[in-house]
C-alpha cells in the first residue's frame, strides 16, 4: 500500500506563513513515493487550495461539521469543504474529543458527513496516560473505532484512520515502533472483522512523529503512513519524514 504522510498544521499559520512552508515543500518534493496531504484551518482553505494547485499534494480539513447544513453557527459543512477540493478531513482529533467535548457519536456523524460528501474523513483515536498505565489502551481504541464502523458500515474500507496516543501528542514522547505496530495490530483486527477488505485501509501513526524517528516508525507492518502536528510546520523536517515514507 502507498503510504500516506498527511501534515496536520493545528491553529498555526498566516497567509504569509503558508505560502512559504509551501513553497519550500513543493519545491523540495519532487516525485514523492508516497501520497502527502495537508490539513489546514478552515478559513485557509481557499488558500492553501490555490497553493496546491497542480502539485501533488492533497488538501485537507482539521474538522467537519456533524450536520448537513443550517444553523449551526460556526460550523463548516463537508459539502462547503469539498466545494474547496477538500479530499481528507480530520475527524475526532484528541485536541477535539478533549477541547470541545466531542463524543465517539459525534465522531462517527462526522465521518459519515465527510464519506457523503466524497471526503476521506482520517479518523482519529487514542488513550491517554492514565488510560494507558490502566491497562486500557486497546479497550479505548477499539471503543473509538467501533463507533465509527457502526455508522459507516460497508463504507469502512473508504476511511484511513490514526492512532495517536495522547501522551505522545506535541509532548516529544514517541511511541515506540513496538508499542504503536502493537496498536495498529488491533485496530488491523477490528477492521477485519468489518470487512473482507480491510487490509486496504491506511493506519497512520501520530504523535511527535519526527525526521528522526518516521523511518523506523514507518518500518512497522501496520503502519502506513503518519499525522505529523509540530514538524509538519518545519519543511525540511516535513519533507525528511515524507522521504523516509518511500
Ligand atoms: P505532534 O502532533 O506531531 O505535534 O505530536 C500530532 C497530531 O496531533 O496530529
Amino acid at each position: 500500500m502507498k503510504k500516506l504522510i498527511a501534515g496536520n498544521w493545528k491553529m498555526n499559520g498566516s497567509l504569509a506563513a503558508n505560502q512559504s512552508l509551501l513553497q519550500e515543500i513543493l519545491q523540495g518534493l519532487g516525485q514523492a513515493a508516497c501520497d502527502v496531504a495537508v490539513a489546514v484551518p478552515a478559513v485557509y482553505v481557499s488558500q492553501v487550495q490555490g497553493l496546491l494547485q497542480g502539485s501533488a499534494v492533497h488538501l485537507g480539513a482539521q474538522d467537519v461539521s456533524a450536520h448537513d447544513g443550517g444553523a449551526y453557527t460556526g460550523e463548516v459543512s463537508a459539502a462547503m469543504l469539498r466545494e474547496f477540493g477538500v479530499r481528507y478531513a480530520l475527524v475526532g482529533h484528541s485536541e477535539r474529543r478533549q477541547y470541545h467535548g466531542e463524543t465517539d457519536a459525534v465522531v462517527a456523524a462526522k465521518a459519515q458527513k465527510a464519506l457523503n460528501a466524497g471526503i476521506t474523513p482520517i479518523v482519529c483515536v487514542g488513550e491517554t496516560l492514565a488510560q494507558r498505565d490502566a491497562g486500557e489502551t486497546e479497550a479505548v481504541v477499539k471503543r473509538q473505532l467501533a463507533a465509527v464502523i457502526h455508522a459507516i458500515g460497508a463504507c469502512t474500507t473508504e476511511i484511513v484512520v490514526a492512532y495517536e496516543p495522547v501522551w505522545a501528542i506535541g509532548t516529544g514522547k514517541t511511541a515506540t515502533p513496538e508499542q504503536a505496530q502493537a496498536v495498529h495490530a488491533v485496530l488491523r483486527a477490528q477492521l477485519a472483522a468489518a470487512s473482507t477488505q480491510a487490509a486496504k485501509v491506511p493506519l497512520l501513526y501520530g504523535g511527535s512523529m519526527n525526521a528522526g524517528n518516521a523511518e523506523q516508525l514507518l518500518a512497522q507492518p501496520d503502519i502506513n503512513g503518519g499525522l505529523i502536528g509540530g514538524a509538519a510546520l518545519k519543511a525540511p523536517d516535513f519533507l525528511k519524514i515524507i522521504a523516509a515514507a518511500a
